[in-house]
């Protein structure tokens, strides 16, 4: 590495990050040397803290992603939150070039009046919840009602309803903390209603997930026959695409069910129901909806329940001194060149969903990357700068002000604790979920 290096700091370790830390690492004649800053003390972003933990073959990736982490040219600073422990004028000032990779981790609303109401979560809580997040408290979900009303018709909702229908022992199967197995195996959750407002053909689902809660072993899955009676309304249009028909017809398999009653729990499809409130005093004990469906007349529903989930759509969040879209959730950008108000912020790029908002799955981020590593390579030939003298190194810095860094080899011995964790209760892993915890672990000495 020669002393004039290419110096950048990439904000966030999710795979967007990744992605990027690796096409800057391996760009021949750059001789980019890469900081990957992550507020949490562990790395992958929404592949250990999104991704369902039932997936562990889609999971399974965080075994390449270390690859990037561990590569010399690239140093992992865990622990570490931009925009408080570091400014990102400070970062800007001791690096060429800085990339935000810092996701979407905030959710959507829905801007009913109800929602504030007990009984009332996001996704993305009970998602962070059952991943383990070490932000999501302990004792957030009690699962003490019957019915669950999950609000949106993507694949996140789907991966809500999975979690809510597993069996202790697959559970035991997956790294979620024990907390997690203990409530979900206590759930008295039985019947898991997924509501969408548009009619089936709008559905986000992957046929593919949809599929798979077929397979779900004491579940039955039915859908509202009538959503799916009238073809072209269900259907939207009569050219949908071929993995729009996949998931129709995996529906309409759905609908041609029979209840049997016979089962631990129940998932059920409605669609054209247009949230309009939740109803209850102290907590929520229903979803007010308007039922437009094919060639019925309006009618105005409620569906009892005590416990809603409203998965419509994770956000960005704005990071103190850099620009930000409040109506998107993302950072307003040129082929990833972050802007203004009057034009391209120089050195300063973005990537992943921050720059895009939250859409396409984990590779669509490889692709991101490497557009905006692009960008970043055109920008670095065409500079007239003179090569920077001097590099101050921002970890004495960090220390000075109290931060308990978590460097990649800090990170391993979390990941070794939570492996040997797994061992006596027969599991391959068991996630540690304590910041403190966690922190005392990376710093332990062997
Ligand atoms: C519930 C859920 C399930 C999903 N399941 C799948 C799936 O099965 N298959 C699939 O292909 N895709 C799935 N995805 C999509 C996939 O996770 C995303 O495409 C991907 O994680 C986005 O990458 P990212 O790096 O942009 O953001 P993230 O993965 O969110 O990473 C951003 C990182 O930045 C860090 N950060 C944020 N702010 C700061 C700060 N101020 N300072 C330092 N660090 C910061 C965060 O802690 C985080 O680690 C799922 C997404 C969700 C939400």
């Amino acid at each position: 590495m020669s002393g004039t290096a290419f110096r950048v700091a990439v904000v966030g370790s999710g795979p967007s990050g990744a992605y990027v830390a690796q096409e800057l690492s391996e760009q021949a004649g750059l001789d980019a040397v890469v900081d990957v800053y992550e507020r949490l003390p562990v790395p992958f972003g929404l592949v250990r803290y999104g991704v369902a933990p039932d997936h562990q073959r889609i999971k399974s990736i965080v075994g390449s992603l270390a690859e990037i982490f561990a590569h010399p040219r690239v140093r992992f600073l865990g622990n570490v939150r931009v925009g408080t422990d570091i400014t990102f004028d400070e970062l800007r000032q001791r690096y060429d070039a800085v990339v935000v990779a810092c996701g979407a981790s905030a959710d959507r609303h829905l801007s009913i009046p109800g929602e504030d109401l007990p009984g009332v979560a996001s996704a993305t809580d009970f998602v962070a919840w059952y991943s383990g997040h070490p932000d999501a408290a302990v004792d957030r979900f009690a699962l003490t009602a019957e019915t669950a009303v999950i609000i949106g018709v993507g694949n996140v909702a789907l991966d809500v309803a999975r979690m809510l229908c597993r069996t202790p022992d697959e559970l035991r199967r997956t790294d979620v903390p024990q907390h997690v197995v203990d409530v979900l195996a206590a759930s008295t959750v039985r019947e898991i209603l997924v509501v969408g407002r548009r009619g089936p053909a709008h559905a986000k689902f992957s046929s593919k997930e949809l599929g798979e809660l077929r397979e779900l072993s004491g579940t039955e899955v039915l859908a509202d026959p009538d959503d799916l009676a009238d073809d072209q309304a269900a259907a939207g249009s009569t050219q949908e695409s071929p993995s729009t028909r996949r998931m129709l017809a995996t529906l309409r398999g759905y609908a041609a069910g029979t209840p049997t009653g016979a089962h631990r729990r129940t998932v059920r499809f409605a669609f054209f129901r247009t949230p309009v409130a939740f109803v209850g005093e102290d907590s929520a004990r229903g979803l007010r909806v308007i039922r437009r469906g094919p060639g019925q007349a309006e009618a105005d529903e409620v569906l009892p329940a005590q416990f809603f989930v409203r998965s419509v759509g994770y956000r960005g969040l704005a990071l103190p001194g850099l620009p930000f879209q409040p109506d998107t959730g993302t950072v307003p950008h040129a082929e990833g060149r972050v802007m203004d108000g009057t034009g391209e912020l120089a050195g300063v790029y973005a990537a992943g969903w921050i720059k895009r908002g939250p859409s396409g799955v984990i590779g669509t981020n490889k692709q991101d990357a490497v557009a905006t590593v692009a960008a970043i390579t055109q920008d670095r030939a065409r500079t007239t700068k003179p090569p920077r003298r001097g590099y101050e190194d921002p970890l004495p810095l960090l220390r000075e002000r109290g931060v308990d860094v978590v460097e990649w080899s800090a990170w391993q011995r979390i990941d070794a604790a939570e492996e040997i964790a797994g061992r006596p209760l027969g599991r391959g892993r068991v996630k540690l979920h304590e910041r403190g915890r966690m922190l005392a672990v990376a710093s332990a000495q062997n």
